[in-house]
């Protein structure tokens, strides 16, 4: 959002309680709608952002609310250290109920949140040492420097000041290291885990910070009331929270206030309206609020807070052109592992073997790959090779057989450790952050180069490792030639560019092997002789590379080595010459029509090319051929 909006928000935060003219209900209106926006901005994270759906969320509210009550009015301590309790038992829990339900995959989490909610909120009403359905009431004002906060106009203040805090914590994250791994979680979690993002991991963390804000807000809302009952941390709540997270915007933190502000606003008002309307008092605005919900979910997906965000780009002359954007300052640059020298055995295929219930889909492969080599797999569509790649690289176990790195084997780990080891690979099918920078998705392969914490990101402490990180992207992004592109959203890149995009990130992490699933296909003939230039570059400074293509001019250009597979065996192998001239890829190619059909591509010509199951074809008509 634009700086200037940003500070006349925050001076009309500031002025409302002093103005003469605000009405004493406003402020105390603005109090619920700030607890609740702090609680939706843990929502916005953790189900707009990384896609994690939680009910629960007014239980972990309903903790700081209680422990607060209780040990400021039984024990008679400190609500600053009812405080510190508070979090850390919403730490503990969080942190369990977690890594027990964000494990587990689908409708578990929204599962697991729900009983969580209902089973909290009967605890509640239940345990006669919380008062059960009276609750707990003599709760003290809070106190800041002698100051009382019982009137709604000081406590409005702490409200707000967390708000604005917890929202710049919050964007902080995620504009940072930890925060485009938790980007990652809705939509890239596979591709995450090769570049070594501990995914598991990173939902916890959001889980852990969406419940920490919401109990931060039940501390507030505890000593705001003076007392507690069960019924504001029921599932009801837990449900309304959500939607106004989905109302505001999601994927925003302003779409947390805007959401919380609108909801509540509208709740009052149709508290209001509506039992003058139909006569007497019900719940009838749940009603309104069920068609509201579909409306949004039809017309305004992403909620309201994209669609001011956007009128307010429009009114201020629009959005600002990403290639005039200066790149990244420079920065120190990040550590290179070492490389093997040039000969040394990278790779060593033995034996692999991959069966999906009864299809052999890679037949007991075998190959060995040197340090500064190009090699080449290819094979018709379904030959078995993206699963070779994904044994390799651990997305998927091999049913038989070794995969040997360097000193390592690989095909007892996960792909999060191979991608350690400094095995770096693109995808067949583009794995790409549509709604991030270039410059994020490539920031995103560099992960394990750097280490920054969650909090340092969420105080803005880590700025010159993010810098570094930045940088490096920067570098591979122009050594690859999209250093135009850098603050263009990826999504609106052409296909062929988000392929070069993904050997950037690749190379962001630092390989000492690359794996590339078919990096050519969408590629203009020209980009296709940049990218061969890239290539054969990153070979001659040691770079092992493995390399899927469906374009043989650009295969046989540029490898040393060749295996051809079909059907999942290993038909052929050896060097691009003997390759074309061989029988039994003549055969797989071609169907074994007419004996004198020569596939002998010669370099400056029309060449032919060898085509998956087709006849030969000059190679300029494959540009875009994929696989399935
Ligand atoms: P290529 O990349 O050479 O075109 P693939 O490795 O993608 O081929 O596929 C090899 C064979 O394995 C194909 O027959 C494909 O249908 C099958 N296959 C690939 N992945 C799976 C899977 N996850 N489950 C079942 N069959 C699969
Ligand atoms: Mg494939």
């Amino acid at each position: 959002m634009n700086r200037i909006l940003l500070y006349v928000v925050i001076a009309l935060i500031a002025l409302l309680p002093v103005l003469p003219v605000t009405p004493a209900f406003w402020i105390t209106h603005l109090n619920y709608v700030g607890l609740a926006s702090l609680v939706v901005l843990g929502l916005v994270l953790l189900t707009g952002v990384s896609g994690l759906t939680s009910f629960g969320q007014a239980a972990f509210v309903g903790i700081g609310a209680y422990a607060t009550a209780w040990f400021t009015t039984q024990m008679a301590w400190s609500p600053w250290l009812a405080l510190v309790i508070a979090l850390a038992i919403t730490f503990v829990a969080a942190y369990v109920l977690g890594s027990i339900s964000l494990r587990l995959s689908g409708h578990y989490l929204p599962l697991g949140t729900i009983a969580w909610g209902l089973s909290l909120y009967y605890l509640f009403g239940n345990l006669s040492f919380l008062g059960q359905h009276d609750g707990i009431s003599g709760i003290q004002p809070l106190e800041i420097f002698g100051v009382s906060l019982a009137d709604s106009r000081h406590i409005y203040y702490l409200i707000w000041a967390c708000v604005l805090l917890a929202m710049w914590g919050s964007r902080n994250l995620l504009d940072s290291r930890p925060g485009r791994a938790i980007r990652a979680l809705k939509s890239g979690q596979g591709m995450a885990e090769s570049f070594g993002i501990d995914t598991a991991r990173y939902k916890t963390i959001v889980f852990v910070y969406a419940a920490l804000l919401a109990c931060l807000s039940g501390w507030i809302y505890a000593h705001m009331q003076r007392a507690v009952s069960p019924s504001p941390f029921g599932l009801n709540y837990g449900i309304e929270y959500l939607f106004m997270a989905v109302v505001g915007g999601a994927s925003s933190v302003w779409g947390a206030v805007v959401g919380a502000g609108l909801i509540l606003t509208l709740k009052d008002q149709l508290q209001n309206i509506l039992p003058v309307i139909f006569g007497h008092n019900s719940n009838f605005e749940l009603i309104v609020f069920g068609v509201l919900m579909v409306l949004v979910l039809q017309y305004a997906r992403g909620g309201v807070w994209p669609i001011l965000a956007h009128w307010w780009e429009v009114l201020t002359g629009g959005a600002s052109d990403t290639r005039r954007k200066a790149p990244p300052a420079d920065a120190p640059a990040l550590a290179q592992r070492p490389r093997p020298t040039s000969g040394a055995v990278v790779l060593q295929v033995e034996a692999i073997r991959k069966e999906f219930g009864g299809l052999v889909a890679v037949n007991d492969i075998s190959f060995t790959l040197k340090a500064g080599e190009i090699m080449g797999l290819i094979g018709p569509n379904g030959a078995g090779k993206s699963t070779t790649f994904n044994l390799i690289t651990g997305v998927l176990k091999a049913t038989s057989g070794r995969v040997r790195f360097l000193n390592d084997r690989l095909d007892t780990l996960p792909a999060r450790e191979i991608s350690r080891l400094g095995v770096g690979r693109s995808f067949q099918h583009v794995q790409l952050l549509p709604d991030m920078t270039v410059l994020e998705n490539v920031a995103l392969g560099a992960h394990l180069r750097r280490n920054v914490g969650v909090v340092a990101a969420a105080l803005h402490a880590d700025r010159s490792i993010e810098a570094e990180l930045l940088h490096e992207a920067a570098i591979q992004l122009e050594r690859v030639g999209l250093g135009d592109y850098l603050y263009e959203q990826a999504g609106n890149l052409a296909l062929g560019q988000q392929r070069i995009l993904e050997i950037a990130r690749a190379l962001a992490a630092d390989p000492v092997l690359l794996l590339l699933d078919e990096p050519a296909a969408g590629l203009r003939y020209k980009e296709k002789q940049e990218l061969a230039a890239v290539l054969d570059q990153l070979r001659k400074e040691g770079m092992s590379i493995l390399l899927v293509e469906h374009d043989m001019d650009f295969v046989m250009n540029l490898t040393d080595h060749i295996v051809v597979m079909d059907f999942g065996t290993k038909i052929a192998e050896g060097t691009p010459e003997e390759i074309q001239t061989n029988p039994a890829v003549l055969e797989a190619y071609l169907g074994g029509i007419d004996d004198d059909l020569e596939i002998t591509p010669e370099a400056g010509s029309a060449d032919p090319a060898l085509v998956p199951g087709g006849a030969s074809v000059p190679a300029g008509a494959m540009a875009g051929g994929s696989s399935k």
